[in-house]
């Protein structure tokens, strides 16, 4: 009983993605067949949680597995399994289109690089359309598990913007694809190179993959793959080869991971932890509706894909599986989110994770940690905010750049040992970059006595730095914000103390008229103690957020209260002494708002009124 046939059209970007994959990833071909064991393994994961409430939904036919079969003469591969199958809506929705958001990001990050790029498509979960990188023409027929035999559908795409769909009979429950070769494909009709592929990506699929038998009666059909879950293997009996490859499996990764853990636990509640920290971060690790990286099975049934419930939102670039021996099979998710069990899995997981995180950076010697560092550095930086309890243990693992070191490799522990005679706080200054941090003003009285600061240039920062008061009984401080007493630090500054009294003094009656040249634009107008070659610079009040917070509120779209600065200047600078040395009004004026102006630009951003700083800096220049 076939109905009519439709034709639809793709989704533009599934057109795009399709074009960029056949162009892009002619070397990685073989991809091909791990992403469609992937999916019918899902597929089978889904029909046995489902089944767990339902168990009509096996129809007789619980051995769940994958069948792959190559017609040499036909030239094509056949990959059936009897998984949960689809729908016909279900069809159009996973087939047709691409439903995740961050689609347009997701061409942005495309390098061209081959490798690179096969990385990305893997993540970002277009597994499906890799079929076209061997076939120029796929049939996918389906039936969803509980639906009849008269509600099976067949898919047909030659990859070039459209596809066919109609509806058929199928008494299997579950879904077949059939590849039509690309005349460039032929090494995959050789069952021994799908073999080596499968032993290379799906040896730890927990389902048997099947194929027609190798040497012998063309009926018999032997299962290819290990076929057992690989966290409930002995470690004796795994091989670091074992773990990497189950890694690149389930995190659809090239590369191999930094590192990974793999522990039972037996206590109140038992479970079983395989957890891999990556090498780079996914594409979508700052989405809002970023992928967590970890599943959830309970005694080796899949349950759900991994959420804030399994690790804590900073850990969401960990990769792998948990499975609990205490949760039950066939309660709503929203019970097991609450249940004692998983509440110390994740507890449990989540110190393990850290202890994993500590000992690759307590080893000096390795690049790893930097590279980890790189790739997620900015997610432990949210830890500070979110894991209250683990608090002292990630600020630990932070690093930063310096006035010491431009790369980020010092750690406050770092820090707290280089700490000058008399220090008992830890500076450091925020900026939009790293150049504007390190040339910032208010770093100049620091270097002169030789104290370092931490030069802090992520949005993140902003934010983090709020939660961190002190570290190790040292007070975290930004340079930029309250009054700054250094006398009893370190070195003894070179200019002479008298002089720098008599300068005092001199500035003091000018400090009013300041005030009064600037008006509206700052809180208050003091000498500074962080200056030592620049004029003026702006700081912040202890208690008010930051100019640097204010700029990347007002850039991400946010009403921000105005808070005025506060105008420090130096009395030992030339230009300061002269304008205390000024007596009309109109000078002083002009004189206020280019040392204001100036001020200003040296935190990186604009004057309010850039054409008039440029007239009043050229009447000067010229006067
Ligand atoms: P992903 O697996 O990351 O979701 P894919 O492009 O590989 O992306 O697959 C898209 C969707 O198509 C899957 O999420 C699933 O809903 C559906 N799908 C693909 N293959 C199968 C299959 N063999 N059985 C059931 N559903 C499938
Ligand atoms: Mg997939």
């Amino acid at each position: 009983m076939s109905g009519t046939r439709e034709t639809h059209h793709f989704q533009a970007e599934v057109k795009q993605l399709l074009d960029l994959m056949i162009h892009s990833l002619y070397s990685n071909k073989e991809i091909f067949l791990r992403e469609l064991i992937s999916n019918a393994s899902d597929a089978a994961d889904k029909l046995r949680f489902e089944a767990a409430t339902d168990d009509a939904l096996y129809e007789g036919d619980a051995d769940l597995h994958v069948f792959i079969d190559v017609d040499k003469d036909a030239r094509t591969i056949t990959v059936r399994d009897n998984g949960i199958g689809m729908s016909r809506e279900e069809v159009i929705e996973n087939i047709g289109t691409i439903a995740r958001s961050g689609t347009r990001e997701f061409f942005q990050q495309l390098s061209g690089d081959q490798e690179k790029d096969a990385h990305l498509i893997g993540q970002f979960g277009v597994g499906f359309y890799s079929a076209f990188l061997v076939a120029d023409r796929v049939t996918l027929t389906t039936r969803r598990a509980g639906l009849t035999p008269e509600h099976g559908v067949r898919w047909e795409s030659r990859g070039d913007g459209e596809y066919s769909l109609e509806t058929v009979r199928r008494e299997a429950r579950g879904t077949e694809i059939v590849l039509h070769l690309r005349q460039d494909a032929d090494e995959f009709l050789d069952p021994w190179r799908l073999r080596s592929i499968i032993h290379k990506y799906a040896d730890h699929i927990p389902f048997p993959i099947r194929m027609k038998s190798a040497s012998g009666d063309k009926k018999d059909v032997e299962t290819v793959n290990q076929a057992s879950a690989l966290w409930t293997r002995p470690k004796s009996e795994l091989k670091q080869e074992d773990y990497v490859n189950f890694y690149k499996h389930i995190a659809h990764d090239f590369d191999e991971p930094l590192r990974y853990l793999h522990q039972k636990l037996e206590g109140k509640y038992e479970y079983t932890l395989l957890l891999y920290l990556p090498r780079h971060a996914p594409f979508d690790l700052w989405h809002a509706d970023a992928k967590h990286g970890v599943k959830l099975y309970v005694r080796r049934v899949f349950i759900m894909e991994a959420n804030e419930d399994l690790l804590p939102r900073y850990l969401r670039f960990v990769r792998g599986v948990m499975d609990s021996s205490d949760l039950p099979l066939n309660v709503s998710r929203e019970i097991l989110q609450q249940s004692p069990a998983m509440e110390a899995m994740k507890k449990g997981a989540t110190k393990r994770v850290l202890g994993l995180i500590e000992e690759m950076a307590g080893n000096r010697d390795s690049d790893d940690y930097r590279t980890f560092w790189q790739a997620f550095g900015n997610c432990l930086k949210e830890g500070i905010i979110e894991d209250a309890a683990n608090r002292e243990r990630i600020a630990k693992l932070l690093r930063f750049a310096s006035t010491r070191c431009d790369e980020q490799t010092v750690s406050l522990e770092d820090y707290v040992q280089r700490m000058v005679k008399g220090q008992d706080t830890i500076y450091y200054i925020t900026a939009d970059s790293l150049a504007a941090a390190k040339h910032s003003p208010h770093l100049e009285a620091f270097r002169e006595k030789g104290i370092e600061v931490l030069l802090l240039h992520d949005r993140i920062d902003e934010w983090w730095t709020a939660h961190l008061n002190e570290f190790e009984g040292k007070k975290l401080q930004s340079i930029a914000k309250g009054e700054l007493d250094l006398s009893s630090i370190g070195e003894p500054s070179d200019t002479d103390k008298a002089q720098r009294e008599r300068n005092r003094k001199d500035i003091e009656p000018a400090i009013q008229r300041l005030k009064e040249a600037l008006g509206e634009r700052v809180k208050d107008v003091r000498i500074s103690e962080r200056l030592t070659e620049s004029p003026a610079c702006l700081v912040s009040d202890q208690f008010d957020i930051s100019t640097n917070m204010e700029r990347i509120l007002r850039q991400a779209g946010q009403e921000v209260p105005a808070v005025k600065p506060i105008l420090e200047i130096n009395p030992d600078h030339e230009l300061v002494k002269r304008l205390a040395r000024m007596r009309t009004k109109e000078k002083i004026n002009d004189y206020a708002l280019i040392l204001f102006d100036q001020a200003v630009l040296a935190e990186g951003a604009l004057p309010e009124d850039p054409a008039g700083f440029v007239k009043r800096i050229n009447a000067l220049l010229s006067a």
